[in-house]
């Protein structure tokens, strides 16, 4: 990468850091004020940005869009607004005995880290750079943001709009690929959310750590489904169909495969199908069905099918209108079942991410919760059931970032409840106070009395009789 560009990013984050400080203490209203902007720059311009997602990808419902990427950001936008005055609140703490008689104080204050960096994946690339900027805001902070190559022409509309509606002491999009998402990973921010694969998480990491940012790592992963005894079929069916078809499964919450009861095999494959017949009686010209966002992609996807069928699983593409893909360029890819799966196949080795499910059987649940304690911990895990003994054996005996209970993918849609991932599949979260709280440092601010503590606390050189009288005390 061209050296200059690097000196312009660095350019900018200095921009930034210095408006910051001097701009400090800054009211509420300032933080109240930015949201608000962004949140008018996604209404004023939503469709044009579901428009250019839609061509991005393909194809990709701009009314799907709009759901997850306009009024969803929106939402959670508004969520911030409400709270940020609560949050932002210092904290009394207690203070060891007697120095609350004595008139110590301890308050906890949140505040501003700086600069925060947002580096966005392309598969929600409004919401996932819009969502962090939203509650970086919340905290006090300026960002930068760097959404991905792959969604070329939403990138770029980004950076415009961005331009429109904001200073660039506040806020500023930064286009470009890998050469640049490294060059932006090795900024000296004083927060960095990453979301994206945990490949690249590793080296935003790295890159991180030669400054000692800390970083936010929203990654991905195989989320299980665990099917229980008593689950109501039709309807998890339908559901997982739902969390499957999605943005064709390039969701880091997709269901990425299915553990069911080996009886229930046969009638939650079918339940699967069945949910897919019933939303999208077509693929091929359906609109509300995403494309694949990239050849390389698509050629994984198929690729993940191949290996599978090599080794021995039964695969079964869910068709309704038995269309032919094989003579169209539009990457759309039908729900592809695979059974008889096994460990060495390939799509049980990594995050699918599109549309393909395995599913495997257990005869005794303990099976399944071994299988996914074996494996790295995800970053959702859905239980479908109503027998509340088996449903708790699973979530107290497995780990997982996030959890819905009889769907999938919601627990994200709470704008309440933090959403992280848990080592492979994430460091940190947002959302809820925990993410004003990622993005706000905890300064501790302890008052001292009047009175010498330090002598009546026998602290105070020449130690002696009080001091060792002080020691025994505390070790009591
Ligand atoms: P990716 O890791 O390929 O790219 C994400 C971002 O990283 C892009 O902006 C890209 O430009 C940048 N990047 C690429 N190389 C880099 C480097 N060497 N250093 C720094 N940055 C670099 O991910 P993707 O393919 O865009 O997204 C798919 C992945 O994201 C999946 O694994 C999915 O599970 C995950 N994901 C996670 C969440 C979550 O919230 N946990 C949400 C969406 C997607």
């Amino acid at each position: 990468m061209a050296d200059d560009r690097k000196t312009e990013l660095e350019a900018m984050l200095l921009q930034q850091r210095t408006a910051f400080t001097s701009a400090r203490p800054e009211p509420l209203s300032a933080r109240k004020d930015r949201i608000q902007r962004a949140i008018a720059l996604l209404k004023e311009n939503g469709d044009a940005l579901c428009r250019a997602m839609n061509v991005d990808f393909g194809n990709r419902s701009p009314m799907q869009s709009m759901i997850t990427d306009i009024a969803g950001t929106i939402g959670f936008g508004k969520y911030c607004l409400k709270n940020l005055s609560k949050w932002s609140q210092p904290e009394k703490r207690k203070v060891q005995f007697p120095l609350g008689l004595l008139g110590a104080k301890a308050e906890v204050r949140y505040e501003p880290k700086g600069v925060i960096g947002i580096l966005a994946p392309w598969n929600f690339p409004v919401n996932l750079s819009f969502n962090p900027l939203m509650q970086a805001f919340a905290a006090g902070n300026r960002a930068m943001i760097k959404p991905s190559e792959f969604t070329e022409r939403t990138s770029a509309l980004m950076e415009e709009l961005v331009a429109r509606y904001f200073d660039p002491a506040e806020c500023v999009v930064v286009t470009g690929g890998p050469e640049v998402a490294h060059a932006f990973s090795s900024l000296p921010f004083d927060h960095l959310v990453f979301t994206g694969s945990t490949a690249t998480g590793r080296k935003v990491m790295e890159a991180a750590a030669r400054n000692l940012v800390p970083v936010t790592l929203e990654l991905g992963g195989k989320s299980p489904v665990f099917l229980g005894r008593n689950a109501d079929i039709a309807k998890a069916g339908e559901r997982i169909a739902l969390g499957k078809m999605m943005n064709a499964g390039q969701i880091c919450l997709a269901p990425d495969y299915m553990y069911v009861p080996e009886e229930t095999e046969d009638g939650a494959v079918a339940a699967v199908q069945l949910g897919v017949h019933t939303m999208y009686p077509t693929l091929r010209d359906n609109e509300d069905y995403a494309s694949v966002v990239s050849d390389r992609h698509f050629e994984r996807l198929q690729g993940l099918v191949a290996d599978a069928k090599a080794k021995g699983a039964e695969v079964i593409e869910v068709n309704p209108a038995g269309e032919d893909f094989s003579a169209t360029n539009t990457r759309k890819m039908p729900l592809t079942i695979l059974r008889n799966v096994t460990d060495d196949m390939k799509a049980m080795q990594e995050e699918i991410f599109g549309p393909v499910l395995p599913v495997k059987t257990y005869k005794h649940i303990d099976e399944a919760i071994d299988y996914v304690n074996a494996h790295d911990r995800p970053l959702g895990l859905y239980y479908f059931g109503d027998d509340e003994a088996e449903r708790e054996k699973v979530l107290t005996r497995t780990i997982s970032g996030g959890v819905t209970v009889n769907d999938v993918i919601f627990h994200v849609s709470m704008d309440d409840l933090p959403f992280g991932g848990v080592g492979p599949s994430g460091i940190g979260s947002y959302h809820g106070v925990e993410g004003f709280r990622e993005f706000s440092h905890a300064r501790s601010i302890y008052t001292q009395p009047k009175i010498d503590i330090a002598k009546l606390g026998g602290f105070k050189p020449p130690y002696g009789a009080a001091t060792e009288k002080a020691v025994k005390g505390m070790m009591k």
